[in-house]
């Protein structure tokens, strides 16, 4: 089974991963760790992606698809993947379903997370920082007792600048508008399965089993 995992930040997309890793055995390829590996592996793709981070520039799409590759074709993908992080464009989607037809074999589905876009806002502006201790608080998830009062020391919480409305609303923004050719390029090839995130945890998972026993593979 080789799927590919998509969803805004916020939409529980590490959370599902580690379901879905943990029920179907399949391993969790990121984009993240796939960099990290090559580099510490010292291959000749790993030491060019490093050149291009030391200098704090983006890894050009030929690298990164060459350790997409290389990654792919190791013996813990024989039986399938997840991948996570890629594809972000269609470009880099075209790349990929090059090298699966190379191997023989194909994408089976795209798990698209979907959440409510003013669910994501709160779930993504709640977080609150104590400024004396630094305690950290999520007004949904782990509210402090009393409002913008830290429960250990009484020092008042704060907003980071990266967790305000503003910057987290541009965030999406950039987010949605990278992800929405590649929405419609799975669309158009059947593959995309949308999943409702505005759910429970187990609940966002049984709907991921039932469309993944749902495949033919
Ligand atoms: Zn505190």
């Amino acid at each position: 089974m080789n799927l590919i995992l998509m969803g805004l930040p916020g939409a529980g997309k590490g959370t599902q991963a580690e379901k879905i890793i943990e029920a179907y055995g399949l391993p969790h390829i990121s984009t993240g760790d796939m960099f990290r590996q090559a580099i510490k592996d010292g291959t000749a793709l790993g030491k060019k992606a490093k050149s291009f981070m030391d200098k704090g520039a983006l890894v050009p799409d030929e690298v990164t698809i060459g350790i997409v590759r290389e990654r792919l074709s190791k013996e813990d993908c024989k039986n399938g993947f997840m991948l996570d992080g890629f594809p972000r464009t269609v470009f880099q989607a075209e790349a990929l379903d090059k090298i699966m037809s190379d191997q023989g074999s194909t994408i089976d589905a795209v798990l698209n997370i979907t959440v409510d876009p003013e669910q994501l806002m709160a779930r993504l502006t709640g977080r609150r920082i104590c400024s004396n201790c630094g305690a950290t608080y999520h007004l949904i998830y782990n509210p402090p007792k009393q409002e913008g009062v830290c429960d250990k020391c009484g020092g008042e919480l704060k907003q980071r600048v990266d967790d305000s409305a503003a910057t987290v609303r541009e965030r999406l923004k950039v987010n949605m508008e990278q992800q929405q050719p590649l929405i419609t390029y799975y669309t158009e090839k059947q593959l995309l399965k949308q999943v409702d995130g505005d759910q429970a945890i187990d609940q966002v998972f049984s709907e991921i089993s039932a469309i993944l026993g749902a495949l033919s593979v």
